[in-house]
């Protein structure tokens, strides 16, 4: 058995990893390249493998970053079955339709301003693309372990990072490895505790944060608390880009846990989202796999999800109004990092005001407008315009979704003996500094991915 890498090998987004066995292919995610205009122009590129040569597909959650390649990969040939958690199953729904609507609102805009000569802009995939996709996709339960193709054995645990988020463990030619997908921190709201896995031939795992840990719980909300107040005396907005599914639900978990201590009777809130509502009623049906405290929660009136204050925004005009408020008002809406959806018009509409707060609560990837502000840009370019950032902004690292140095470090040492390494999901920065930790404390080889890599089971 070996895996080739093409993707999220040396970057945190675009998650792909080929896996040969038994004679088999089978593909771990395919994900969405996210990131600067030209990084994501490699979205429309051939996959470096025939997808109609591939036998099955295994998708460890539902961030776009790990699934928004499959309408293609079933547009250009891809018949097999797709494995996935029932919840990250019906999350693939709302996402790829979003996506597949994002994408035409692009291509509509950049046809618009298209010079003459310039040839006509394709939308990524379309809602039917996404309807053929979901035909394939076969849902599992955690632990339990499924022939995915003959000779090939899979089962997904726990990973706590999002609703339905999976390790995935593989199993063929009597060998064994494991992708952790994306962890989870400890202790995160809502979703239980990334599951230990205590034995791997080889080991694939993530590094977003390799290099860095995230303050802890109780600072995290004084900071927070913090930039309210702030915000609240600056009589300005609060923007929050946030992905929509994971982020925004754990958002609004904390909203309600500390509404008293942030005061948060006083603002408007506003969950700018079309999918906000579907992805809420898709967390309902599955509170099975909330940790304790979050199920006692959900059993209580109110509910979380349901602030007194908090107006969802499903509609483009419910969208637009909120442009004119200039005080007031904490606004959550996607993309997480910033580089498309609503949030890009919130922005701005606020960067220019010296009174307005961007809270950064994920991580924001190279090339993003996330990522630009987070930097410290003082001009950034939406929608072929520059605008004057005076905006205040801050990053909340103890929200993140993502475990930190401390927690990969953790989870890997359960393994008994320690198994060989291959860092994915991260910048070469967070890798390196992760590599180096490992490598010192266990002894081992630590790999980073890189693209076209090949690496023996
Ligand atoms: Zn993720």
């Amino acid at each position: 058995m070996h895996v080739e890498f093409h993707g999220a090998a040396g970057e945190v987004t675009g998650s792909m990893h080929l896996v040969h066995a038994a004679g088999k292919r089978v593909l771990l995610d395919c994900g969405l390249i996210q990131g600067s205009r030209e990084a994501e122009a490699r979205n429309t590129e051939p996959f470096p493998f025939d997808p109609s040569m591939l036998d099955a597909l295994v998708l460890s959650h539902a961030h776009i970053d790990h699934i928004g390649r499959v309408p293609l990969l079933v547009k250009r040939g891809f018949r097999g079955p797709i494995y996935t958690h029932h919840a990250s199953a019906e999350l693939m729904g709302v996402m790829l339709m979003d996506t597949a609507s994002l994408s035409a609102s692009d291509a509509e805009r950049a046809n618009r301003d298209r010079r003459r000569g310039e040839p006509e802009v394709q939308p990524l995939f379309t809602a039917e693309d996404v309807q053929a996709t979901l035909r394939q996709v076969q849902p599992l339960p955690y632990d339990q372990r499924t022939a995915v193709v003959a000779g090939v054995e899979v089962a997904l645990r726990d990973a706590g990072h999002i609703l339905g988020s999976a390790i995935v463990e593989l199993w063929a030619e009597g060998r064994k490895l494991v992708f952790s997908g994306d962890l989870g921190p400890k202790g995160t709201p809502i979703l239980r505790d990334p599951t230990v896995v205590k034995q791997a031939d080889l080991l694939l795992m993530e590094s977003t944060y390799g290099d860095r840990n995230h303050r802890d719980r109780p600072e995290t909300i004084r900071e927070l608390g913090d930039i309210f107040e702030r915000a609240w005396h600056d009589r300005g907005n609060v923007l929050i880009p946030a992905f929509a599914v994971g982020r925004t639900q754990e958002l609004l978990y904390w909203f309600a846990r500390h509404w008293d201590a942030w005061k948060l009777q006083r603002w408007r809130i506003f969950l700018d989202s079309p999918m906000a509502a579907k992805v809420v009623a898709i967390y309902g049906r599955h509170h099975g796999l909330f940790d304790d405290e979050a199920r006692d929660v959900w059993k209580q009136a109110p509910n979380p999800f349901r602030l007194p204050n908090l107006h969802v925004a499903e509609n483009a005009q419910q969208s637009m109004a909120i442009n004119q408020i200039e005080s007031g008002a904490i606004i959550i809406a996607g993309s997480g990092m910033a580089n498309g959806g609503r949030i890009q018009h919130h922005l701005k509409n606020n960067l220019g005001r010296r009174n307005a707060h961007v809270v950064f609560v994920g991580y924001q990837a190279q090339g993003t407008l996330g990522r630009r502000l987070v930097d410290g840009a003082q001009w950034v370019r939406i929608h072929g315009r520059d605008y004057r950032v005076n905006a205040q902004r801050h990053t909340v690292g103890g929200l993140s979704a993502h475990t930190d140095q401390r927690g990969l470090m953790d989870w890997y040492a359960h393994f008994q003996p320690s198994p060989p390494l291959v860092l994915v999901h991260g910048e070469d920065k967070a890798r390196e500094a992760l590599a180096g930790e490992i490598g010192e404390r266990h002894g081992v080889e630590v790999t980073l991915a890189r693209p076209g890599m090949q690496v023996d089971v």
